[in-house]
């Protein structure tokens, strides 16, 4: 014990004569040698230099950004009055919608069924009916656009007379067996068409591996990715969605098959059972108020890409800021997003896709 105590002494008296020594050399004290190795302007007093800073996690380009689209079964383009610059486009409007919007470099989209002609009931019929706006809408976009990576949203309750996302029972709950069993039609249908992925939002339990079963029995489960949308909060913040998509729930909530807000350990429990039933991809959502989640599933999945769900409260949110001269809209829109990307997210979803492509072919023009 006593040996070790001279030891430590010693020491102490050699980095004392060495400290003594740089104090000699350089003439500053040693305290303010040890602060400035903590400095952190240094590192980012030039734009450059904040840009190494930031490299390859909080960066973003087009690959980092997928825009979610409604597509309705009438012709004529609507506008989302809850989401200002969003609208519902029918089938054959989205060639030239989409067109500009490829040119500035978008790389995929997620595509949203909305009815408004045809029927809902109790099982959802036209989500893969032959008359469904997404399965229209998806072999149009294939062939016009070879290089555009389509993702289609799996759920029923766009389709469903009650509005939610499973099918009920006779006791009025969710009978997930019927439910895994339905929206695996539905995303088999979607792949079917030609999408590159179905991303079943519906959080029944059990569902990745009714679709993946779905899929490799049809021979398609190596060309049809399935993103889980795995940690789906129950979120006020979908409110404009549910204008957008007029999917909201005719009775009750969603409260039992959708995650609780503070449900931390639920959500990881989620992601977890997603990947070991073979999702490809990982998802969270919303976004901006659940960033220690998206850590916890990136830190617990590193090798699974996690996208990120900028939702239509969040959009709205920030939209109504700006409108009311809060602040810069873009500049708040870039902050979420470089965040959303130091969290963890490797794709956001979101619908400022359109300006933010903008802005990147802006920032390459200098
Ligand atoms: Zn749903």
């Amino acid at each position: 014990m006593s040996g070790t105590i001279i030891l430590r002494m010693k020491k102490d008296e050699e980095n004392n004569a060495s400290n003594s020594a740089v104090k000699e050399v350089t003439g500053v004290p040693v305290t303010m040698m040890r602060s400035a190795k903590h400095n952190l302007h240094s590192s980012i007093f030039h734009p450059l230099l904040r840009e190494w800073q930031s490299m390859s996690t909080t960066n973003f380009t087009a690959c980092n950004l997928m825009l979610p689209i409604f597509v309705s079964d009438i012709e004529h383009t609507e506008r989302i009055e809850s989401m200002f610059g969003v609208y519902r486009f029918g089938v054959s409007s989205l060639i030239s919608h989409l067109t500009p919007l490829i040119k500035k470099g978008l790389k995929s989209i997620l595509l949203f069924g909305v009815l408004r002609h045809l029927s809902k009931d109790t099982i959802g019929i036209h989500a893969d009916s032959k008359e469904n706006p997404v399965i229209k809408a998806v072999k149009i976009l294939r062939s016009h656009f070879p290089d555009l990576v389509i993702a289609c949203d799996v759920c029923l309750c766009p389709y469903t007379s009650h509005g939610h996302c499973g099918i009920i029972g006779e006791d009025g709950s969710i009978d997930n067996e019927a439910s895994i069993k339905r929206i695996a039609e539905v995303a088999l249908a979607y792949a079917e068409a030609g999408a590159h992925i179905v991303a079943p939002s519906d959080m029944m339990d059990s569902r990745v591996a009714a679709i993946k079963q779905a899929l490799t029995l049809k021979n398609l489960s190596h060309k049809v990715a399935i993103l889980s949308y795995s940690a789906k909060f129950a979120s006020t913040l979908y409110g404009p969605f549910r204008e957008a998509s007029l999917s909201a729930p005719s009775t009750g909530d969603r409260q039992c098959y959708q995650l609780p807000a503070g449900s931390a350990g639920l959500a990881v429990r989620a992601a977890r059972r997603d990947v070991e039933e073979g999702a490809d991809m990982l998802m969270v959502k919303p976004g901006l108020p659940y960033l220690d989640i998206v850590k916890r599933v990136k830190d617990a999945h590193p090798e699974y890409p996690l996208f990120v769900y900028q939702v239509s409260g969040e959009y709205a949110m920030l939209q109504h800021a700006a409108n009311n001269k809060a602040f810069n809209l873009l500049n708040a829109v870039k902050e979420t997003i470089t965040c959303m990307r130091r969290a963890g997210a490797d794709c956001i979803i979101t619908y400022f896709t359109p300006m933010l492509l903008d802005a990147l072919n802006q920032q390459a023009k200098y």
